[in-house]
């Protein structure tokens, strides 16, 4: 009998390894890799730096260790080419191929590049995962400056966490608040004025358009045509799910990979999950929607279909200067803002329906407790 084949070894394909041994510890397993196969929290990559963490210091196992815990062949190094859904096989890029009785999908998403001129546009780094990490640690090992093309939340964690390892930082974005998918006016240019309290040099309305080199270092040049210098840029300007193979492979396939709430693809016996993914049209490239689709996805694997179901998932900014988490309410849900300063600094912004009913929260600082109070009134993502 084929194996069981998984496509990817970040969070998502390694957790529903992990929890599909938990059911199963013999059906026989492959895990596919085109990185080194090594298990890591991709989290940790922006709030490494404070605590200079090395890249090796942030695997919990390298492909071996992974083999070993899973019970399972780990072919790192190893990118798929394309999917035959009608042999139920991939092929490798030397043409080797393979084949499945089941194939999960966990491909992650791209970064998304802005095109950018100059001498050193070449030179603007991303760190998606480890190996980017470990380039950007070396890189800015000497840097005192580093300019950030990207307020999101990627964008925000690195602002900050380069600040705490010493460095200053300009933090960019074309909009007029940072975080702008994720929290109205008010939290954002409130979070703005901490995160420039803290050290970081906001600039916001300002897009760079080229990075040229200059003596020993960078120049960006903004739209508006001013200048900064600076020693390394990082580009944090968002994600995009990796479609590609699935597309080629006449896979239904929309922003993600489009899965039903067993995270079925359009093939028979596909499945994708985590970043590469739109279940039911939610593309959440998050931690808790991956681990709650890998806990279902391991039942359907197991021979127990079994439906995801999301909860309310905030997601918690890790930036200590300006503590945040943030729970948006479904695009074009109905309702609105209401703001609420606490005694303590805080600011709890809630959205709510004509009926009271609470669809979202952003809150600025704010006890635990409050937190977890917001949380609890929330509405299911997926019931
Ligand atoms: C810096 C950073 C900080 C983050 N912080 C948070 C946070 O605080 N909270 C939170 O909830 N989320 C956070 N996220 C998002 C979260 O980390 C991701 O949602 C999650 O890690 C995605 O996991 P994944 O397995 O879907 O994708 P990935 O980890 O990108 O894994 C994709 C895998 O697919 C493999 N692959 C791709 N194509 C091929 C191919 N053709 N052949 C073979 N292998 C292939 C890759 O090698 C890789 O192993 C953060 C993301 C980043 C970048």
């Amino acid at each position: 009998m084929a194996p069981i084949v998984i496509v990817g070894s970040g969070l998502a394909g390694h957790t529903v390894a992990r929890e599909l041994r938990r059911l199963d510890a013999e059906t026989p397993l492959v895990v596919v890799t085109r990185d080194d196969g090594a298990v890591y929290s991709k989290p940790m990559l922006s709030n490494a730096l404070a605590g200079n963490r090395s890249a090796a210091s942030l695997a919990s196992a390298d492909a071996a260790g992974a083999a070993a815990q899973l019970n399972a062949t780990v072919l790192a190094h190893r990118e798929v080419a394309s999917i035959d859904t009608g042999a139920h096989a991939v092929a490798f890029t030397d043409g080797e191929r393979l084949e499945y009785s089941q194939l999960v999908l966990a491909l992650g998403a791209d970064p998304i590049r802005v095109p950018l001129g100059g001498d050193a546009a070449d030179a603007v780094m991303q760190v998606n995962d480890l190996a980017d990490y470990a380039r950007f640690r070396e890189a800015i090992e000497h840097a005192t400056h580093v300019t950030i093309l990207g307020a999101g939340l990627i964008g925000c964690e690195f602002a900050n966490d380069l600040l705490t390892s010493g460095r200053k930082v300009d933090l960019l974005d074309p909009a007029p608040w940072p975080l702008g998918r994720l929290v109205p006016e008010r939290v954002g240019r409130d979070y703005a004025n901490r995160l420039a309290a803290a050290g970081v040099a906001m600039r916001l309305g300002a897009s760079a358009t080229t990075i040229e080199r200059r003596d020993g270092g960078l120049r960006v040049r903004l739209a508006d045509g001013g200048t900064i210098d600076t020693d390394a840029v990082l580009s944090a300007i968002g994600l995009r799910p990796r479609t590609q193979l699935a597309q080629a492979a006449g896979l239904a396939v929309n922003r993600g990979i489009v899965v039903d709430r067993n995270l079925r693809t359009s093939a028979p016996d596909v499945y994708a999950l985590g970043d590469c993914a739109e279940v039911e049209g939610h593309v959440l490239p998050f931690v808790m929607p991956l681990m709650n689709a890998a806990r279902a996805l391991a039942k359907t694997l197991a021979g127990e279909p079994a439906e995801v179901r999301y909860p309310a998932m905030p997601v918690v900014v890790k930036t200590p200067a300006a503590p945040l988490t943030v729970a948006p309410p479904a695009a074009g849900a109905g309702g609105g803002w209401r703001y609420d300063e606490g005694t303590d600094g805080s600011l709890e912004a809630t959205f709510v329906d004509a009926q009271g009913n609470l669809l979202g929260f952003a809150l600025l600082g704010g006890a635990p407790a409050t937190r977890q109070l917001l949380t609890r009134r929330l509405p299911a993502v997926l019931g």
